[in-house]
């Protein structure tokens, strides 16, 4: 099986992860992105949405707040519409607080008529309007300005009769026998919108008193808009219900002016092209408008205002902005996986390292076919406790198996030399006689073979020789076997005497029969020896002062030079035999 570096068992699954992760992280940010997109926008809208629609109730409440006081106020004590001059002070100081409270009036059954107004940016003091009074009114920190005092201008212009019974805010008031709003309207002269609220005043028996009314400028709804720090290209509006706009977030004016006539701008009348897709959309809801190719989250919502008022908020947003945030968001994520992979790899790749070095040094010292490559290893190889161990274990290991291979190698010489001499030992009795310590006839056939070989081939001389002892069974008969031994030992004794004993060879050819073998001797010579040997058994008792003779038969290569030994063996044979049959003690060649 192929084996895989621990390293790449560690980085490999990381860069796959980290592939598949990026790959899956790709297409899923891919196809979700503009969904999230969308519902992020939404969600965002949403939160915009309520922030509008709890500004727009705080503006609005203190109107109704403050008609609900003056009315029950009237209605608990109907004495104060007889005497309306000190109601001013009350009024005025009703309307301060507010910013861009436009005026807070009150109107009687009878035709008087009470307010204290100011301007609807609310940059300049309150004035007190009164079409029944027509001297100034001393108030403390009010300063009286004629030209608001109606009662003055009635009295000196004919054309000019304040009727307030006649006014929008009183028929409407009396009209829904409620609280009532009137129509959202710019106020004379005014770079902003109003919007009024009046309710009738009824005395205990149900009879009407008269109409108490406020209005407000509409322009800190759009100031707030406008504040609202949106993404860039988005657009918040309030509208009423057929798209007449009440405020937005862009600074455009929310009416025309043509030949002094107001006319309120309309998201369908509108010069943005984009308020003029919204236009289509407004009922409560989410869509999605296409403005050349640029995508709005557009939602539309209601606030439902007290006293039957329903006002739109519109909120438009380019999709392209949350996607943006969030391809940026998934790209980032991306890159820091990735980055983690990377990591992960990295430090599982020294990690792997740091293991997997030791590993493959102890690895290449284990597979040399030399011990001392693990003695070699540095001690302490590696930090890592598992491989520092191993290493050791290995190094007593290979410590022990050189130690063992030492006395092994030792062993081995010791034995060899043992075998060799056992077997040099073996040979030699293999090839001796153990009794006379001649060679055998093993030991004859060895060295002869040689000396014949060579002889023959130079041309040396050689004799050959067969003796046998005579009658020596009379002596194993008569003296037994040991004393027979005994004998043979001796005749061999005088065999070697007689022959010379790096030259010549002697050996034991069988039972109480004799070789001799003479090299680069001439026959003359040998005959001479072989006398001697005879004569010396003539003259040496074997023991006990036996003596014995000895008949040998003989024969010289030269007779025949290129017999084969056997044959020259045969010969000889025959000859010891013709000894014999002459009478023993003799030499035949
Ligand atoms: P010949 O003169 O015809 O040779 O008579 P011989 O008695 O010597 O001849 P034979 O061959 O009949 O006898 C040989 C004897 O040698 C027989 C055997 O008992 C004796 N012999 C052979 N080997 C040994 C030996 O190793 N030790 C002893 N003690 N006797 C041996
Ligand atoms: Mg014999
Ligand atoms: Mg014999």
């Amino acid at each position: 099986m192929k084996s895989i570096p621990l390293r790449w068992l560690i980085i490999t699954p990381f860069v796959l992860l980290a592939l598949i992760a990026g790959v899956l992280m790709y297409f899923v940010s891919t196809i979700t992105i503009s969904n999230i997109a969308n519902h992020v926008g939404e969600q965002y809208i949403k939160e915009v949405e309520s922030r509008i629609d709890d500004r727009v109730r705080d503006f609005i409440a203190p109107l109704s707040d403050i008609l609900k006081i003056n009315r029950d106020a009237f209605t608990n004590k109907p004495e104060l519409l007889n005497n309306l001059t000190p109601i001013a002070t009350r009024l005025y100081e009703q309307a301060i607080p507010f910013e861009h409270m436009t005026f807070i009036s009150v109107a009687t059954a009878d035709g008087r008529f009470l307010a204290s107004a100011r301007d609807p940016i609310g940059k300049i003091q309150h004035n007190i309007a009164a079409n029944f009074i027509h001297k100034p009114f001393t108030m403390e920190g009010f300063n009286y300005h004629p030209k608001h005092n109606i009662g003055i201008k009635i009295e000196t212009d004919p054309t000019f009769n304040y009727d307030p019974r006649e006014r929008p805010f009183y028929l409407d008031a009396l009209k829904a026998q409620t609280m009532t709003w009137s129509d959202i309207h710019p106020y004379y002269g005014q770079a902003t919108l109003g919007v009024g609220l009046s309710v009738p005043i009824y005395d205990a028996n149900g009879a009407v008193l008269g109409v108490t009314a406020t209005s407000v400028a509409l322009i800190e709804l759009d100031d707030y808009l406008e504040s609202l720090e949106l993404v860039d290209n988005a657009y918040i509006f309030l509208a009423e219900e057929n798209g007449a706009l009440i405020a937005t977030s862009s600074k455009d004016a929310l009416y025309n002016i043509t030949e002094g006539t107001y006319t309120r701008l309309n998201l369908n009348n509108h010069p943005d092209p984009l308020f003029k897709i919204a236009s289509q959309h407004l009922k409560k809801g989410s869509y999605q408008l296409n403005l050349d190719g640029e995508v709005y989250l557009y939602r539309v919502s209601n606030i439902k205002l007290k006293y039957g008022k329903t006002w739109l908020i519109g909120i438009l947003i380019p999709s392209s902005y949350h996607e943006g945030i969030l391809t940026e968001y998934t790209q980032t994520t991306i890159f820091i996986t990735l980055s983690l992979f990377a990591c992960i790899a990295i430090i599982g790749s020294t990690i792997a390292w740091y293991i997997g070095k030791p590993i493959q040094q102890l690895n290449k010292a284990a597979n040399d076919k030399k011990v001392e490559s693990i003695l070699l290893l540095p001690q302490p190889m590696s930090r890592i406790r598992e491989i520092s161990s191993l290493n050791q274990g290995l190094h007593a290991m290979a410590e022990n198996l050189l130690d063992i291979l030492q006395h092994l190698e030792q062993k081995v010489s010791e034995r060899t030399s043992h075998l060799q001499y056992e077997n040099e030992n073996l040979l030699e009795s293999s090839l001796t006689d153990e009794l006379t310590t001649l060679y055998n006839r093993r030991g004859f056939n060895l060295v002869f073979e040689k000396a014949f070989n060579s002889a023959q081939n130079k041309a040396h001389p050689l004799t050959f020789v067969l003796g046998d002892i005579d009658y020596f069974k009379r002596i194993n008969d008569e003296f037994g076997h040991t004393l027979g031994d005994s004998a043979l030992v001796a005749v061999a004794a005088n065999l070697k005497k007689h022959t010379r004993a790096a030259k010549d060879i002697v050996a034991r050819y069988g039972g109480e029969e004799f070789v001799l073998v003479f090299l680069d001797m001439e026959a003359e010579q040998v005959l001479e020896r072989l006398n001697n040997i005879q004569q010396e058994f003539a003259a040496v008792p074997v023991f006990e002062n036996q003596h014995i003779t000895m008949s040998f038969g003989l024969v010289d290569l030269k007779e025949s030079p290129n017999a084969s030994a056997e044959a020259l063996i045969e010969i000889a044979d025959k000859r010891l035999y013709q000894a014999k049959n002459s009478g023993r003690n003799k030499i035949v060649g």
